[in-house]
């Protein structure tokens, strides 16, 4: 929040002018009073009505709790707790973040100083700062909060620690504890923030799903075909699914037993997709409304492999592109629309030809455009089912094919089977 939206709650809060109140906030933020802190002595020197002067934040059970709080003393079980390590105003700082539950209900926090927290411990955060992360409340437990941990613990219906399962994970869990199979693994060496650094990458399973993972520390027992335990991990979003974070802070041991991975992929209408933000490894079906520019036969920049338009690189300028084949379709399922985006293999397939025979058919023709009218015969108006992985960003829902599948049962048989069940 910037200064002036400070002044302005507190000068409707106390009914004073707004001017005078930016005046005496800017002078102690200055004084490099923190602004909470800035904000509390002035409500004293005003006098603040609504709390009959009192200054001590107000008990609240975790249920009451809006990001409109400023501070709140809390008492709660905590749930989980993980380590991370994160770079805040060019230093590294080591957080401690989890979630925390009363018998209201849930919050997440997180502690800029370790206070020693450990799942199941019942503590009391006073003067607990609350911010707002995607429309809810979180704590941040700082210099100024004070916490105690109480002799008697409280009971939650909630559980303790992060044991959870793949399908389950959403961008932002904290200290997640999962049992997976190494799916797919792969070391990369990647420019890191500090150099040149080696990670591993790919895909964990298990009963539930798939998800893709990054290990920033190598772990040796992480390894295709391996199963392991991993405790402490966080979940972040990457081009645009979640995905699981092994840290130097997390744990891993193998596992004696086998891990099933599931081969259910999650079945969902377009627009639940669309809802989830993003979501690895889905299957949706629908009609090819459209095939939409740039698609058929293109042409890719050498350099960052970006789709170019006359020779031209948005980033390297005039280049000799490398020629490739994809396709964006547009895909309805009467609840919502995604750009089903296949690549050169499946496009291939849709085409009904390779990449030679794209390049023949756009000299003859003097017209690469004809490549895309070809596709678009072949696949708008039928129906398809796509399974791949969405990502949801400002320009729209893409969904970027593993497979793409025309649903080929006659509509007739389809119609009676139909009429049959609802007969029966
Ligand atoms: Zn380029």
């Amino acid at each position: 929040m910037e200064l002036d939206n400070h002044a302005e709650d507190l000068a409707s809060d106390l009914g004073i002018d707004k001017e005078e109140v930016k005046a005496d906030l800017q002078n102690l933020v200055e004084y490099s009073v923190p602004i909470d802190e800035a904000k509390q002595s002035l409500r004293r020197k005003y006098g603040d009505g609504s709390s009959g002067g009192s200054s001590a934040p107000s008990s609240k059970e975790i249920a009451e709790i809006t990001p409109e709080d400023s501070n709140v003393t809390v008492t709660g079980v905590v749930l989980t707790t993980g380590k991370r390590s994160i770079r805040y105003q060019g230093d590294d700082h080591v957080i401690v973040e989890g979630r925390l539950a009363d018998e209201t209900g849930t919050i997440d926090y997180t502690a800029w100083e370790d206070f020693g927290l450990s799942a199941g411990d019942t503590i009391t955060a006073g003067n607990a700062s609350v911010r707002e992360w995607d429309g809810e409340p979180e704590l941040n437990l700082g210099e100024s909060t004070s916490l105690s941990f109480e002799a008697d613990s409280i009971e939650v219906p909630y559980e303790t620690g992060g044991d959870a399962q793949l399908a389950d994970l959403q961008t932002g869990d904290r200290a997640v504890n999962v049992e997976v199979a190494v799916v797919d693994c792969e070391r990369r060496t990647i420019d890191g923030r500090d150099g040149e650094t080696e990670i591993l990458s790919g895909v964990f399973g298990d009963e539930s799903g798939r998800l893709p993972f990054t290990n920033w520390d190598p772990a040796p027992e992480i390894e295709a075909g391996s199963t392991v335990r991993i405790e402490n991990a966080y979940v972040q979003e990457f081009r645009g699914v979640p995905e699981v974070n092994v840290s130097e802070f997390s744990t891993v041991t193998a596992l004696e037993r086998a891990v099933d991975v599931g081969v259910e992929t999650t079945t969902m209408d377009i627009s639940a997709a669309v809802h989830t933000g993003g979501i690895y490894d889905v299957e949706v079906t629908g009609n090819v409304l459209a095939v939409r520019e740039g698609s058929g036969l293109i042409q890719r920049c050498p350099e960052c492999y970006r789709v170019i338009q006359k020779g031209q690189c948005r980033t390297h300028g005039d280049v000799d592109g490398i020629d490739d084949l994809r396709v964006k379709a547009i895909l309805d399922d009467g609840t919502g629309a995604v750009t089903v985006v296949l690549d050169d293999e499946l496009t291939e397939q849709v085409y009904d030809g390779t990449l030679e025979d794209a390049l023949e058919q756009a000299r003859e023709a003097m017209d690469q455009e004809v490549v895309a009218d070809t596709i678009r015969e072949h696949i708008v108006g039928r129906e398809y089912r796509v399974r791949g992985h969405l990502s949801v960003d400002e320009y729209g829902a893409n969904l970027d094919a593993e497979s793409f599948e025309e649903r080929t049962d006659d509509p007739t048989v389809r119609a009676s089977a139909f009429l049959e069940e609802v007969h029966s």
